[in-house]
């Protein structure tokens, strides 16, 4: 006979880092997941200057989806001022995110960029995973995901790199890479 499974809810917090490409497009693809679910779903991008494709099917599917874009571009060295605002404002959003019930599923994508150049504190950060919303889950994205996080985490996927056509010279193509 079989034996029913309990189903028990706990927020569980995800991290997609490795240098292979896909670690923004499965954020995106688990967000698609939870609105099917008719939950909602806050995205909060570091660094993004660029609209990617995705966010406008994204929105007009669920028009009730948070989406900040902290632009800036990665012009480190000439613009650490204005970086260090943008992290800053973004922050302030994912922070007020994690103590959001209304969001099941929040998404701070590229945070580990911003905590390698050290906009961000990563101890805060894990601070306020800590006391987040305790049935939202939490998907952090970039390269490099410092130590401290990837203790705290649940899941951790790292994209490896094989193959990119970069490598080829074939520069980025509309609909796979923005
Ligand atoms: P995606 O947004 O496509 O899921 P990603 O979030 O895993 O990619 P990022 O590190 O954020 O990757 O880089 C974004 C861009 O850089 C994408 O256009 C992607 O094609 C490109 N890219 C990712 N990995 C590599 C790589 N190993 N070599 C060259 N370009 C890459
Ligand atoms: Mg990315």
């Amino acid at each position: 006979m079989m034996r029913m499974q309990k189903i028990s809810h706990k927020g569980i917090i995800l991290v997609f880092t490795g240098d292979g490409k896909g670690k923004t497009t499965a954020a995106f693809g688990t967000a698609l997941r939870t609105i099917g679910l008719g939950r909602r779903v806050a995205i909060v991008q570091f660094f993004k200057s660029q609209k990617t494709a995705e966010w406008k099917p994204l929105l007009r599917l669920a028009p009730s989806c948070r989406l900040f874009r902290c632009g800036g571009g990665f012009t480190w060295d000439t613009a650490r001022k204005v970086n260090q605002k943008v992290a800053d404002k973004a922050w302030r959003q994912c922070r007020a995110l994690l103590r959001d019930k209304k969001y099941a599923l929040v998404i701070f994508d590229e945070i580990h960029i911003a905590l390698r150049y050290k906009f961000l504190k990563t101890s805060e950060v894990v601070r306020a995973l800590r006391g987040k919303v305790a049935s939202q889950h939490v998907i952090l994205t970039g390269r490099g995901a410092p130590k401290s996080i990837l203790r705290l985490a649940d899941l951790i996927t790292e994209m490896k790199c094989i193959k990119h056509p970069l490598s080829k010279g074939i520069p980025a193509q509309a609909g796979i890479d923005f």
